[in-house]
């Protein structure tokens, strides 16, 4: 049995939640703010939405629905991840679903059709699908063909646009690559670039490369990449926080935070990467023992893991 891949199973969907986490109270703040109020650099809660410290938001519950799908039927299968996905809504535990995605979802119970529920245009570039796609990036790790069209049928359900896929294809690579031990760091964004092709999110992402290159701040880098719902922004700091410590988990997860705006998705995809690459060994034990759900996201990273070794 193969123990590191399923500890990079294991940092990866770990890391998403506790990324989510530590942004969750911070979610609309400048970096100004978050470094006023965050020092100890804990879960702290957020009475304005009803949530206690550790506790995740639609990014990790979106991402379990994926982890739950792959478990059962063993690939992407976009009508019964819809399904998940009405089932969450239906919840009413939302925890700050964003705009496309409630859209959509209130499209797929009318439909049931997922070619055409995902919302288009300019208002469909979100960051939707790049926040829940890790566990997709575990699963097909090492088939990326099937990878691509695995990530373009997950994402379209919600986000039917030509970046928002690209931007949750450049995390899921990302992702594939660090549990194969094949990424290095220094063509990361290059390798990823040539895997997405020509498009903004490529734009934006070669502009981190060169923010590295240069040795600009974390600070410095986000406010010019951009911390907002934007794919385009989310996908090219996120990889800067990771790029800028790739062997430190806990450093790449606060850089992320501190950018502020929308800071649970950025830390959510910077730590699904981070913990990717780096495994549940690099994290902070204080973090895994503070996240919500730690046993329940363990014992379905194990499954996925199974459910990956049966493909
Ligand atoms: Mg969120």
């Amino acid at each position: 049995m193969n123990e590191p891949i399923k500890d990079q199973f294991l940092g990866c969907l770990l890391g998403l939640a506790i990324g989510d986490a530590l942004g969750m109270p911070f979610e609309g703040w400048s970096p100004a703010s978050i470094k006023r109020q965050w020092k100890e650099k804990g879960f702290l809660p957020s009475p304005s939405r009803g949530l206690g410290p550790g506790q995740y938001t639609d990014d990790t519950l979106m991402a379990l629905c994926h982890v739950h799908s792959l478990i059962e039927r063993g690939r992407v299968e976009p009508e019964d991840i819809s399904r998940k996905f009405i089932g969450w809504y239906d919840s009413g535990d939302l925890r700050g679903i964003g705009g496309a995605t409630a859209h959509a979802i209130r499209r797929l119970k009318k439909s049931h059709n997922w070619q055409e529920s995902g919302a288009t245009g300019e208002y469909a570039a979100g960051n939707g699908g790049a926040m829940r796609i890790a566990p997709v990036g575990l699963f097909y790790h090492n088939d990326l063909p099937a990878l691509k069209e695995a990530v373009r049928k997950a994402v379209i359900i919600t986000h039917n646009n030509p970046e928002a896929v690209a931007g949750a294809l450049a995390v899921a690579y990302l992702v594939a690559r660090s549990v194969r031990d094949e990424l290095d760091p220094d063509t990361a964004i290059k390798d990823a670039s040539n895997f997405i092709g020509p498009c903004k999110v490529r734009e934006n992402l070669q502009g981190a490369g060169e923010l590295l290159g240069s040795g600009a701040t974390p600070e410095k880098a986000l406010e010019i990449l951009g911390t907002s719902g934007y794919v385009v922004e989310t996908v090219a700091s996120a990889v800067f926080c990771f790029l800028y410590s790739p062997d430190d988990f806990y450093k790449t997860v606060v850089n992320a935070v501190e950018g502020g705006v929308d800071s649970d998705t950025t830390a959510a995809v910077a730590g699904a990467i981070s913990g990717s690459y780096n495994g549940i060994k690099k994290i902070p034990e204080d973090w895994l023992k503070g996240v919500e759900n730690y046993d329940g996201i363990q014992d379905l990273a194990g499954k996925l893991y199974t459910a990956w070794r049966k493909k």
